[in-house]
């Protein structure tokens, strides 16, 4: 029995467009897994589906709304007749001061980070049921364990995945669900290339903080991407792993 194998096995990466999520879904489409991109810009989503190869799919919505997500997963069902991976990586981020976030400004990010991971797992829940188990990965960050004045929004909706995953590793333990969440260091994608910009001392401070030396590159979350989906993560559940080149261990 190969424990990292996912054929026949069908995954839904929200945000697997572009970034780590694309990053992600190059794992579970390599080890053998249908995946479905879902995100809004469909140009980014088929060029992503025809780099993940014949079995990919894309589903266009948008994360934050109930409907929507409803939509997508009644698609992806009637598609495939199946659901056993779902990946809570749609993620974006407005920086900004807590006194000059405006309300808006943060229901955009906890809704974009946050509400949609609640959306989307309950509307896989039923179909990982009936199926005897499946596997949640949800998408965390530093900011679910440290501050930054420029992150009121952003570190809110991170902290809440942390809490949110234990609370579905929990109540779906018995479902055969695992839910964990990885937290990624600073990895090289759009949104980060967006922040060293209105950051300007981001790109040094990333750097001389973080022990491997440097960013991380999207396809070094294919690893986690295979494990916490596959039968060699079936007793690990609410669990919460860094993958960040030592910056969350370093002084
Ligand atoms: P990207 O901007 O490359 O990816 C964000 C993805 O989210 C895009 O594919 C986008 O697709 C999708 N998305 C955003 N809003 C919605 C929405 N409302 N509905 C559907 N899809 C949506 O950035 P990253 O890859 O960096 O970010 C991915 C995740 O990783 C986020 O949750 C982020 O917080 C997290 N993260 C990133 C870190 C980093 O250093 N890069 C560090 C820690 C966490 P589309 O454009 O089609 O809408």
């Amino acid at each position: 029995m190969d424990l990292f194998d996912l054929s026949g096995r069908v995954a839904v990466v929200t945000g697997g467009n572009g970034g780590i999520g694309l990053g992600m879904a190059r794992g579970l489409a390599r080890a053998g897994a249908a995946v479905a991109v879902v995100g809004r810009n469909p140009e980014k989503s088929r060029d992503a589906v025809s780099d993940l190869g014949e079995l990919a799919f894309a589903i266009e919505a948008d994360v934050t709304r109930g409907p929507d997500v409803e939509a997508m997963v009644a698609q992806v069902a009637a598609r495939t007749g199946r659901i056993d991976i779902l990946v809570n990586n749609a993620g974006t981020n407005i920086r900004k001061r807590p006194e000059e976030l405006d309300e808006s400004e943060w229901r955009t990010v906890l809704d974009t980070n946050l509400t949609s991971a609640f959306l989307c797992s309950r509307a896989c829940h039923p179909h990982m049921q009936s199926a005897g188990g499946g596997k949640i990965l949800n998408n965390g960050s530093m900011m679910s364990i440290f501050g930054a004045p420029w992150s009121p929004a952003y570190a809110a909706s991170k902290g809440g995945m942390v809490q949110l995953t234990k609370a579905l590793a929990t109540a779906w333990a018995a479902d055969g669900i695992q839910v964990n969440c990885f937290l990624p260091g600073w990895i090289d994608t759009d949104l980060t290339r967006r922040a060293r910009r209105e950051v300007p001392e981001l790109h040094d401070r990333v750097l001389a903080r973080t022990p491997a030396g440097r960013w991380g590159d999207i396809d070094e979350f294919q690893g986690i991407a295979v494990f916490l989906a596959s039968r060699a993560s079936d007793f690990v559940t609410g669990a919460v792993i860094t993958v960040d080149g030592g910056f969350s261990v370093s002084g």
